[in-house]
């Protein structure tokens, strides 16, 4: 099939992924020649939930370019069945794909990814918003190689929260979202949420990495969701935790705190001992 021309400057190629709205397709950019992902929505698809794309795209235009493990959105235009939103192009796949590749992370190697993260976490947290679908399917690396930048992606279902900076607890979001297994308890009991979901679900993926698996994961989702709402999950089977250290599973206990009021913030996660000794790599700006 040739390829689709999007709006006269953009002509896009393989598909790179797909969620629950979108398609994501490398896109290059006619004139400079330039590569970027686009996220191309589906209006009919959206219908009566635009509002989230047009939350996704303020979202992204007050944060974006801030912070180098945030993705950047460049472009955005719309012709009538199409929505599409032009992001830095990451080539590394996602985080997801490189604990399965790997089994686990080793435990120095995770302390510094789950640290860039929160660096990041913690900045989208100061500039006000909620991510609320961290997960490492929604984690990109920029490039293929090992020590690639890790990046932020997929602001579909965050919320600028009212109130700005500083307004989480005044302005509580009560509706059910997000990937059950990296869910927050307080999400089930629709007793309001907001940036400690955030935390709770790195929580999780830290979990995930070093493990390899999931620390909620049951039968069906009302078990998965129980066990989440009693923060039912052990650092088992043991030969999986044999060489993690207390430090490490101190810090999940910490961010898998289930009243979210004790839970630490992303800011306190970044200076928590498991990770302020993690040296975060960086691969210096070309
Ligand atoms: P959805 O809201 O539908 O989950 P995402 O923004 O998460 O959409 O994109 C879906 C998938 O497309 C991602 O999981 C990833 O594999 C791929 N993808 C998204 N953004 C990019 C990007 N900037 N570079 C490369 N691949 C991307
Ligand atoms: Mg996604």
């Amino acid at each position: 099939m040739p390829n689709a021309t999007v709006p006269c400057q953009y002509r896009t190629g393989r598909t790179l992924g797909s969620g629950t709205y979108a398609i994501v397709k490398e896109a290059i950019h006619i004139k400079t020649g330039k590569y970027y992902a686009c996220k191309v929505i589906n209006k009919k698809l959206m219908e009566g939930r635009e509002h989230m794309v047009r939350n996704e795209i303020a979202v992204l235009k007050r944060i974006s370019s801030g912070n180098r493990n945030v993705v950047t959105l460049h472009d955005y235009f719309e012709t009538a069945h199409n929505l599409y939103l032009c992001f830095d192009l990451c080539t590394g796949g996602e985080l997801f794909d490189r604990i399965c590749a790997k089994g686990n992370y080793y435990e120095a190697d995770a302390a510094a990814l789950v640290r860039t993260i929160f660096t990041a976490v913690a900045y989208i947290h100061a500039g006000g918003i909620v991510h609320r679908d961290l997960k490492p399917e929604n984690l990109l690396f920029r490039t293929p190689a090992e020590d690639a930048d890790i990046m932020i992606a997929d602001f579909g279902l965050s919320r600028v929260m009212e109130g700005g900076v500083g307004g989480d607890k005044l302005s509580l979001l009560t509706e059910i979202c997000g990937t059950p297994g990296y869910m927050a308890p307080e999400i089930f009991k629709k007793t309001g949420h907001g940036k400690p979901v955030d935390v709770w679900a790195m929580g999780v993926i830290t979990y995930f990495l070093l493990a390899g698996y999931t620390p909620f994961d049951r039968e069906s989702q009302q078990a998965e969701m129980e066990a989440i709402i009693a923060g039912d999950y052990k650092f088992e089977p043991h030969e999986y935790w044999a060489n993690v250290t207390p430090t490490a599973r101190e810090f999940i206990q910490a961010c898998l705190t289930i009243d979210p009021d004790k839970r630490p913030t992303a800011a306190e996660c970044v200076e928590h001992k498991w990770l302020a000794s993690a040296t975060p790599h960086f691969v210096p700006d070309p």
